[in-house]
């Protein structure tokens, strides 16, 4: 038996949430939730938008599943501080076309692995005399684990390499170092082509030529920056899923945040919820039921008889579910 908590949070956290768990609920799991708030919502009633006993539920289970949550000026972020308490160091965000769906390309299919603790985002920042400075840190250990795990994923998803990208011609020392790494940790991993490039060229190449990455390794700014690029690559916020992984747990969320224009109309998008779910099965060892998630709801976006409006339909969040777990149904 698995244990799950979930955290819907906020908007349409709450409306995707709902619809992943109709989903799961519908496999022959063994699935004990425990469900847990955070987000603004919890934080106008409580002054709190993220307890402690919604941490220790996410540390203490095998895995945690989040919606979004509406953002609080002046307080820190739930989900940063969560990803922090879990110590989750990588973010996996596969960046996928379907049939189905109105992206760029249509045969896009990479993954970036975001290094998810250091680099810009240590916000060490100092203001001085003449401006402001923010520290840029960047570890052997953090840049040796999150290249590790890059090439792991990358056999278990049988992909043929690994690139690494940075801007090590000008960022020497730092980038200089995280390069220096990857390419150390690629000897463990002959089987895989390992290569890298800077992240100005990426950035270029994934609009002219987005074919030739199958996964990329970076680290946090960069990682965010290509994340979002790669979401608009092929079709937007409402399919694209993420994991974040530690070597203790597991956090899973759908990319997009809690939308407050679409909030409360139920025409909110379940797909990236319901492959953050099949992300997250796949991490708890249940490929099967990842496999047939991913596969129905793949079926469901090619054949386009449901779609909500961001897909270019005017159907409702549990429409888009229900449509989902007909097909699940007939696959399992
Ligand atoms: P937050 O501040 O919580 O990040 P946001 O306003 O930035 O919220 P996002 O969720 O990040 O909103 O997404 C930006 C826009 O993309 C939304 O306002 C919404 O219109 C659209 N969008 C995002 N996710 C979905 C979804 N699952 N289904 C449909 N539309 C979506
Ligand atoms: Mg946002």
């Amino acid at each position: 038996m698995k244990k799950i908590t979930t955290i819907p949070g906020d908007g349409i956290g709450k409306e995707v949430m709902e619809a992943g768990l109709y989903i799961l609920n519908k496999l022959d799991l063994n699935i004990d939730y425990s469900p847990q708030e955070a987000g603004k919502e919890l934080y106008e009633k409580t002054n709190d938008n993220l307890p402690p006993e919604t941490i220790k539920s996410a540390k203490n289970t095998d895995a945690t599943l989040f919606g979004a949550v509406t953002s609080i000026p002046g307080e820190k972020s739930a989900i940063i501080e969560l990803r922090k308490a879990l110590n989750v160091y990588a973010n996996l965000r596969p960046v996928k076309s379907y049939p189905g769906v109105k992206g760029i390309y249509d045969d896009v299919d990479f993954l970036i692995v975001r290094e998810n603790t250091e680099g810009l985002y240590s916000q060490i920042e100092e203001t001085t005399k003449e401006g402001a400075i923010a520290k840029r840190v960047i570890t052997k250990k953090a840049s040796q684990r999150i290249c590790d795990l890059a090439f792991q994923q990358a056999i278990k998803e049988d992909r043929k390499s690994v690139t690494c990208v940075n801007k090590a011609n000008i960022l020497k020392k730092t980038d200089g170092l995280f390069k220096e790494t990857f390419y150390k940790v690629a000897k463990n991993y002959p089987e895989i082509k390992a290569n890298d490039f800077y992240v100005d060229a990426t950035a270029m190449y994934l609009i002219t030529d987005p074919q030739r990455f199958d996964v990329i390794v970076t680290t946090n700014l960069f990682g965010d920056i290509l994340s979002d690029e790669g979401a608009g690559l092929v079709g937007g916020l409402g399919i694209a899923p993420s994991g974040n992984i530690g070597s203790e747990n597991g956090l899973f969320e759908p990319v997009h945040g809690s939308a407050p224009d679409i909030a409360g109309q139920n025409i909110s998008n379940p797909v990236s919820m319901i492959l953050t779910i099949s992300m997250m099965l796949e991490y708890l060892n249940q490929d099967y039921y990842a496999d047939k998630i991913k596969q129905a709801t793949v079926t469901v976006l090619k054949e386009g008889k449901v779609k909500t409006p961001d897909l270019g339909g005017s159907n409702k969040t549990m429409e888009l579910a229900e449509e989902i777990n007909k097909k699940l149904q007939e696959i399992l």
